[in-house]
């Protein structure tokens, strides 16, 4: 089974392709990341940053998760993201995405042993 750490790589990194980012980003990593299988799945961030400084954020501001748990973490820097939405007229399984590119500090929820982001949880 893959692990949280992997799935949140997997959901939301993506280093290397900014800034080349166009307005058809999120339809095309949204399926290539497994995000469009039995259902598409309604909001997700990407983060272009280094793994390694996304790693890091679980060792900044500590910060209440939206769920009320409190293992989430504010990055110190605002880092680049890309926001993919379904759009409202979107019938799986045609995923469709609006694509939002923004500068934003992330709040992600840690967990494990080495303690590695497992969940987005908002930007700010
Ligand atoms: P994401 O929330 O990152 O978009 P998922 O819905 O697949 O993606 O959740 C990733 C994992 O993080 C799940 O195993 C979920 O149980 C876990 N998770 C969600 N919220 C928290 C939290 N506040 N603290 C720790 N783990 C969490």
């Amino acid at each position: 089974r893959e692990s949280q750490a992997k799935k949140f790589i997997r959901q939301h990194m993506d280093p290397d392709s900014y800034p080349n980012i166009g307005s058809s980003y999120c339809n095309q990593m949204m399926r290539r990341r497994n995000m469009t299988k039995g259902r598409c799945k309604p909001v997700n961030t990407f983060v272009h940053e280094p793994l390694v400084d996304v790693q890091a954020v679980c060792f900044q501001e500590k910060v209440t998760c939206k769920d009320g748990q409190s293992d989430c973490y504010q990055s110190s820097s605002s880092m680049s993201i890309t926001d993919c939405r379904l759009t409202n007229g979107s019938k799986y399984p045609n995923c469709a995405y609006r694509t939002s590119q923004k500068k934003r500090h992330i709040i992600v929820a840690c967990n494990g042993n080495p303690y590695v982001p497992v969940h987005f949880d908002a930007s700010v």
